[in-house]
């Protein structure tokens, strides 16, 4: 998000008002926290107000896209009950992916915290799972690793290593069943007080990982009737969950992959932590590891303290982007 040099030091102003126009932002004297995207239907939104009360949403133009987890200004309209939205406070990061087109779009905002499901079923798919990773070292956040569906698991030994390997890079570990309810006190535990999303492919288990934190809770279900698949023209909704023990999670719709948007390849590595850490002994600063001399990422990929898997996510993260740079991708 391109943001206004003029409002970008002043967090309490929000910087993308209808206009575009920063100074409207400060006229109307907005507060950051006047009201919360917890539920989106394409342009339909779903808020919690300050007070607590929630209401359902439109938005003032087109210029604004607001996403979960954001804060907005929203104004009741009269002889209706929808409100309406009429600007977006600065954002605290986003969680992104490049669309179809190439162009940046934001999946969530003001998140603290990101959890990765995987499961016994459908295959688990680490190479996402590095990306999800990626995607919540560069908004600066902590993340969690969740391998649900453990009582389908005939081989335990097989994801083991792989679990043992992201709890080492320094990520929160968790096995559960979401069935069973084994594990799942874990899985609250690490989400307590934090607005996290939850993320995996279709299927992982996501949804009845929540159900079993919420409890019969009536919200999840009325939140959730209209939750649609994925697709170019389907309707993407999200939804914020509050849990009973604190903390909220949002839950998207299952996407089949996912990458990141980065705004260069160059930051790729940032996107991985024990890269990160070793390329401080590369001998160029500008080193991109893959075929310099004296690069400690190789040597560590070559001595086994890096993961194969992992640096072959960092290149796939770098080519992509690169990819999409160039106008490449489809
Ligand atoms: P989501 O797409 O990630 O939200 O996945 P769902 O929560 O919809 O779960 C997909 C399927 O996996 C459903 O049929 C669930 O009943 C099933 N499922 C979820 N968790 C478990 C689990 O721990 N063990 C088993 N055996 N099945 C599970
Ligand atoms: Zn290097």
């Amino acid at each position: 998000m391109r943001l206004n040099p003029m409002v970008m030091n002043c967090r309490s102003l929000h910087v993308l008002d209808v206009q575009g126009c920063p100074l409207g932002c400060i006229l109307s004297g907005m507060t950051p926290d006047t009201a919360t995207v917890i539920a989106t239907y394409s342009r339909r939104m779903r808020l919690r107000l300050a007070n607590g009360d929630q209401v359902d949403a439109r938005i003032k133009g087109k210029r604004i896209k607001p996403v979960c987890g954001d804060r907005v200004q929203a104004e009741p309209i009269n002889n209706e009950s929808d409100w309406l939205i009429t600007a977006i406070a600065e954002r605290d990061n986003e969680l992104t992916r490049p669309n179809m087109r190439g162009q940046v779009e934001v999946l969530a905002a003001n998140l603290d915290y990101l959890v990765v499901v995987a499961a016994a079923e459908p295959k688990a798919d680490w190479y996402i799972v590095d990306r999800y990773l990626c995607a919540a070292e560069l908004m600066g956040i902590g993340a969690a690793v969740v391998y649900n569906k453990i009582d389908l698991e005939s081989d335990a030994s097989s994801t083991a290593e792989e679990l043992a390997s992201y709890a080492d890079i320094g990520y929160d570990v968790v096995r559960c069943s979401a069935a069973l309810g084994e594990g799942t006190d874990e899985v609250a535990r690490v989400l307590k007080g934090r607005c996290a999303i939850i993320v995996g492919q279709s299927g992982v288990g996501k949804s009845s990982i929540i159900n079993h934190l919420v409890g019969d809770s009536k919200q999840r279900t009325s939140a959730l009737s209209d939750k649609t698949g994925e697709g170019r023209h389907t309707t993407v909704n999200s939804v914020m969950i509050t849990l009973p023990n604190g903390g909220s999670v949002i839950d998207s719709p299952g996407v089949r992959d996912y990458a990141p948007a980065l705004e260069s390849s160059a930051v790729a590595a940032q996107g991985f932590k024990e890269i990160t850490a070793a390329a401080q002994h590369c001998k160029f600063a500008n080193c991109r590891h893959l075929r310099e001399p004296g690069c400690a990422v190789k040597a560590g990929v070559d001595n086994g303290t890096i993961i194969v898997r992992r640096y072959e996510s960092y290149k796939r993260v770098m080519n992509l982007t690169d990819q999409l740079s160039d106008g490449r991708y489809q």
